[in-house]
């Protein structure tokens, strides 16, 4: 397919007058010499040029997507018309609070939703992402040890993390100190008593964890923990498979992110903004970003008053658009949000029971929300997770999360989510079964794989090595 810039045919768009354009008010410095290499086109061709490229990507509308750990689920384009309404996306972020109050309210409102949803005591809507969220806890960890005097350095994250954890602890100069997971896929309670000394800040955890699995021994650990001065942090990517079922306070966390691009209502996929608000308990509420939104119970208000704030993490008060959309949906779902973790738990149950008679499935234990195959039993007859992957774009279904967790061998992570009916359940099962057998007899057809996509196998190295993003003809 030709580039928008090879398609271009001199053809000029709409005039609106022949007059040419007045640009007399403009210094002159900041004018071209040359017309600017835009594409020239009618407008008929632009839409077919765009419908054509727009109908070689993979969508959610357009099949199956079980991306484990990304919470791929099919969300209400009501939801996107909401955030639509000329009030809420035209409305300025400079605008005064008095003139803001229906934005203010909302986001009050969807702060007051989170606290009840993760049991804690004070929300932060600004971090633009989970990973965002993640680095905004550990500098409110990172701020309470400060205030007590009191110079911790280490985190402990389990070897299940998702890699955005040691990452963001690292960022705050805390030194990392990874722990092993037990036989049974979760923390090893004496490999965190080996660790756990005066100088631990604190713990990462996902429960359930990237393993799909709950870890059992939570209140356990919470009590350790706290018994050392140490805080608990809860990376709540995971959501989905607990929302009104428990919460972090339950399980006796201090602080937590939510991604709601993931459990409420925004597409995660594409890159789009995402949203990824912080809770915490009341001992840390002091330290939130500035400004946070409160009620004076006549008004809404930007709260700049916030004792030992770490001061703000992003650009006004977040994603504005991301949070109208987990608000009208939260809303939309009242208690029925339960019944949504029931069935994402429930699918992905069904799918591992069906698929573990073809492949390994390394922790054979109930699942929550997602659950973790390996591709060993596949990789005897020379094919691979990634050969896998590959198959299931010939199958009209995006692969699913591999090589991730890094703890299980030929890792394939899936999460059908709630969403997704039976059939439609079924019909992965019978792909997937499909492929097994097809790596058997006839594995050449799966390490060349993909065949019927616009894009084959690319030099995935060189592509994050030497992106080459600009058109040159
Ligand atoms: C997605 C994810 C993150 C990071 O969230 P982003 O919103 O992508 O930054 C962190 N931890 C886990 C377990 C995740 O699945």
């Amino acid at each position: 397919m030709k580039t928008i810039f090879e398609k271009s045919n001199n053809v000029d768009g709409i005039t609106l007058t022949d007059e040419p354009a007045n640009v007399t008010f403009i210094d002159k410095s900041f004018l071209r010499n040359n017309p600017a290499g835009i594409p020239q086109l009618g407008e008929l061709e632009v839409l077919r040029h765009y419908k054509e490229l727009s109908d070689k990507n993979f969508c959610i509308e357009k099949g199956f997507y079980p991306l484990g750990s990304c919470t791929m689920k099919y969300n209400p384009k009501v939801n996107e018309l909401l955030a639509s309404l000329e009030g809420f996306a035209s409305l300025h972020p400079l605008t005064e609070d008095e003139d803001a109050q229906g934005a203010l309210e909302l986001m009050f409102n969807l702060q007051e939703t989170l606290k009840v949803l993760t049991g804690m005591d004070a929300v932060t809507l600004q971090p633009a992402a989970g990973a965002h969220g993640e680095l905004t806890g550990m500098m409110i960890i990172k701020a309470y040890f400060d205030s007590i005097g009191d110079n911790r350095k280490k985190v402990i994250i389990p070897d299940s993390a998702h890699g955005t954890n040691p990452a963001s602890a690292k960022i705050c100069d805390f030194e990392i100190v990874q722990i092993a997971s037990n036989e049974k896929g979760q923390v090893d309670i004496n490999a965190l008593k080996s660790v756990l000394d005066k100088d631990v800040a604190a713990i990462m955890l996902t429960n359930p964890n990237t393993l799909g699995i709950y870890e059992e021994n939570v209140l356990e650990i919470s009590k350790l923990m706290h018994d050392n001065g140490s805080l608990l942090y809860y990376d709540g990517a995971n959501f989905n498979a607990i929302m009104g079922h428990t919460n972090p306070k339950l399980m006796g966390f201090d602080v937590v992110h939510l991604n709601l691009h993931k459990t409420f209502s925004t597409p995660h996929g594409g890159g789009g903004p995402g949203a990824g608000p912080v809770a915490v308990t009341e001992k840390l509420k002091d330290f939130l970003p500035v400004p946070v939104v409160s009620f004076d119970g006549e008004k809404y208000f930007r709260n700049y008053n916030i004792k030992n704030s770490i001061g703000a993490v992003k650009s006004f008060y977040g994603n504005f658009g991301v949070l109208v959309k987990a608000y009208a949906y939260i809303l939309m779902m009242g208690k029925n949000l339960k019944e949504a973790s029931e069935n994402a738990v429930l699918n992905a149950n069904y799918l591992k029971e069906k698929l573990k008679q073809a492949f390994d499935l390394p922790y054979d234990v109930p699942c929550m929300h997602e659950f973790v195959l390996s591709g060993d039993r596949q990789k005897q007859f020379g094919v691979s997770t990634l050969n896998i992957a590959k198959s299931l774009m010939d199958e009209n279904t995006h692969p699913p999360t591999v090589y991730f967790p890094l703890i299980v061998h030929e890792a394939i992570m899936i999460e059908p989510t709630e969403s997704e009916n039976k059939e439609k359940l079924d019909e992965f099962v019978n792909v997937m079964l499909k492929i097994a057998k097809e790596a058997e007899l006839n594995p050449e057809k799966l390490t060349s794989a993909p065949h019927t996509t616009p894009v084959k196998r690319v030099d995935e190295t060189q592509a994050a090595r030497h992106p080459d993003l600009k058109f040159t003809e």
